[in-house]
């Protein structure tokens, strides 16, 4: 089997793993109980949370863990706007590729009153930090901007929205979901005030995260209860999961070139490989992309058949197609960078690993020509293309 969906999950790493089990048998103490035992636990949640923080130049009392990359969103934007809101301030600049944790939070928040602006995106899937300059007003109380797409991979210009950001003194928050671990991240030099991470985007286990929150700003608690988090995020910490994390976080930053430049040469071979099937298109920039997505749209054919066929060759990928997920609507993402309907519709997403081979990229490049031609074949669209009744769009 050659899995390539690593944007929606990874596999738990050894290394995690390893660091997990302590927590989850011996250690198995109450971080916050007062005797000598649990004294052990405490100390490795403190230890995490300044190694998590070492990784992107944050400071220990600046990470708050979390139940993963939503709950992080959530707070990040609920705290932004609640303290807008004291201030008389209910603007929020966004982007309309952002994932479903952001974007249905803002939803919420304009239920309640505050005013989104969602920043224009080109073809490339890429915003332009000038932009965002234009869209802060005088009641602008967040910006939040995902530092890498989680369909299309495309990266954003963090570090010139921070200065932007810092220079009108506006707050500044990134989903660092999909970036954590797979890109160098200092939030000190990006000037980045907020940011979500994910430990099952990095080799890590699922159902924790981190958000960073630079000193000084206030947030508000999503869960309310006893004083863990120093009182922002309640329940008793889930202290395997931080552990795991942090393992996961430390290899990702020590493998991190290495991996990053393998990757990338798989991507690039993907990519070459599959630009060369007749009426396709990359989605995303080329370059200012994660190193480990690959993003295609194919004129003619449904990204669920190709995901079906795919994986009956052993194949495990994505479409941006929420067909999948229950509903008609192709990838928000996908019509956010110009592509229309029936072309988002054929669309695929193949994001690789650290240990995704050429041999692998040369076996997805034949199965996925294989079979885009197989379903061409059995296209009633496809027919009208070729008979000239409908035009080429890609
Ligand atoms: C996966 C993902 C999330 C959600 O993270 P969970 O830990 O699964 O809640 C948020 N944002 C982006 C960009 C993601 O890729």
């Amino acid at each position: 089997m050659i899995y390539a969906d690593n944007a929606a999950t990874t596999k738990l790493s050894e290394t995690a793993l390893k660091a997990m089990t302590p927590y989850l048998t011996d250690v198995f103490y109450n971080p916050s109980s007062l005797y000598s035992a649990s004294q052990k636990a405490k100390e490795a949640l403190e230890d995490a949370r300044a190694r998590v923080a070492r990784c992107i130049n944050a400071a220990q009392s600046e990470i708050i863990f979390t139940s993963g990359g939503s709950e992080a969103d959530n707070q990040a934007l609920l705290s932004a706007a609640a303290a807008g809101k004291k201030n008389g301030k209910n603007h929020i600049i966004s982007t309309p590729i952002e994932h479903h944790a952001v974007l249905h939070t803002l939803k919420k928040l304009e239920g309640d009153g505050f005013e989104i602006t969602y920043l224009p995106i080109g073809e490339d899937g890429v915003i332009k930090a000038e932009d965002v300059r234009a869209a802060i007003k005088e009641k602008t109380c967040l910006v939040t901007v995902m530092y890498a797409n989680n369909e299309i991979g495309t990266i954003q210009p963090i570090k010139e929205i921070g200065k932007i950001c810092k220079e009108k003194n506006v707050p500044f928050h990134t989903d660092a979901v999909q970036a954590v671990g797979h890109l160098h991240i200092d939030v000190q030099a990006e000037n980045i005030d907020m940011l979500s991470a994910s430990a099952h985007k990095f080799h890590g286990p699922k159902g924790v995260g981190f958000l960073y929150v630079k000193k000084g700003i206030r947030t508000v608690n999503l869960i309310e209860g006893g004083a863990q988090e120093r009182g922002r995020r309640a329940g008793t910490e889930n202290l395997a999961g931080i552990a795991g994390m942090t393992a996961a976080l430390e290899e990702a930053a020590a493998n991190m070139d290495a991996d990053s430049a393998k990757m990338k040469a798989v991507r690039d071979k993907i990519i070459d490989g599959l630009s060369k099937i007749p009426h396709s298109a990359l989605n995303g920039d080329a370059e200012k992309r994660l190193p480990g997505n690959v993003n295609f749209c194919f004129e003619g054919i449904e990204g669920e058949s190709l995901l079906l066929l795919l994986d009956d060759k052993g194949i495990c990928a994505s479409s941006g197609s929420a067909c999948t997920s229950g509903s008609l609507d192709p990838s928000h993402v996908l019509l956010a960078i110009g592509r229309v309907h029936d072309v988002a519709h054929g669309s695929l997403r193949l994001s690789i690993g650290e240990d995704t081979t050429q041999e692998q990229a040369d076996h997805i490049i034949t199965a996925v020509t294989d079979v885009v031609a197989r379903l061409r074949g059995l296209s009633p669209v496809w027919r009208d293309l070729c008979e000239g009744k409908r035009q080429h769009i890609i």
